[in-house]
């Protein structure tokens, strides 16, 4: 849409670099390889057999996380990770088996992505192309999970606080219905501007070795959110986030430099 009006309008006004960032969007840009070797263990949530969430439009998250993943994924090797790519065929349905994969092979960090619903006391009906489908409007945005029963609890938190944080300068905005005190939700926040929560017990979290968060990209019940999801350059925006935040987290100039010093060679 924006770069069909660019071009209609080419030579009426200069179509600039300036107006390329949409919704008040800031993309985290990177140069060189920040994250140069990093073995990221990007997992795609839910199976082509258990779907996860359905949108608003009738489409299962399953799909949602697949494309997404597979845009982070692209994102992240351009930064120079090694991405190792969970249940990208969607055949995976246990849970713990995520992490064992990763683990198997020596993950440096793990981030599941999901695509968020809400309490069904929320949803609504409404005909989408000749059928009946549930949505809810109440809220939308990304949120980002850690959990304390992870073996490095420590660590993940770190992730989990820098994604919400880089998300956050991207312009975009958090959901916070986990926290709403109902049965299902009333998750602490570690972080409330930027969306960060302390989920101990999520499975996929807790039995990673590994620095793991989970990641909700958006609520794909709310009508709006889902075509966001939905949308590539959400995508890129929230890949590049990543890459800002694993750079932060894991930064390899300094072990680069680390490794220089003890060959003597500063
Ligand atoms: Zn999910």
């Amino acid at each position: 849409m924006l770069l069909a009006l660019c071009l209609f309008t080419w030579g009426t006004h200069q179509c600039s670099a300036e107006e390329a960032p949409v919704r008040g969007w800031t993309k985290a840009e990177f140069t060189g390889k920040p994250l140069d070797g990093l073995r990221v263990a990007l997992d795609v949530g839910h199976s082509r057999l258990t779907l996860g969430a359905i949108s608003a439009r009738g489409r299962g998250e399953f799909f949602f996380n697949r494309d997404s993943v597979g845009v982070f994924a692209e994102v992240l090797e351009r930064a120079g990770a090694r991405v190792i790519l969970i249940n990208g065929d969607g055949t995976v349905t246990g849970l713990a088996e995520r992490a064992i994969l990763a683990g198997k092979e020596k993950a440096d960090c793990f981030i599941s992505v999901h695509h968020d619903s809400v309490n069904d006391k929320y949803l609504r009906t409404w005909t989408h192309e000749g059928v009946s489908r549930d949505y809810a409007d109440n809220f939308r945005g990304y949120s980002v999970f850690a959990s304390s029963k992870n073996a490095k609890a420590g660590r993940s938190r770190d992730l989990a606080l820098a994604v919400g944080a880089a998300l956050f300068d991207s312009g975009l905005k958090p959901t916070l219905h986990h926290n709403e005190p109902i049965q299902g939700e009333n998750r602490p926040l570690l972080d409330e501007r930027s969306g960060v929560y302390e989920f101990a017990d999520l499975v996929v979290l807790k039995t990673a070795t590994m620095p793991a968060i989970l990641l909700e990209c958006g609520v794909i019940i709310h009508r709006e959110d889902e075509l966001l999801a939905r949308d590539p350059a959400y995508q890129d925006l929230v890949g590049h986030a990543l890459v800002k935040a694993l750079s932060t987290v894991f930064p390899r100039e300094q072990k680069k430099k680390g490794l220089l010093r003890l060959f003597g060679r500063d």
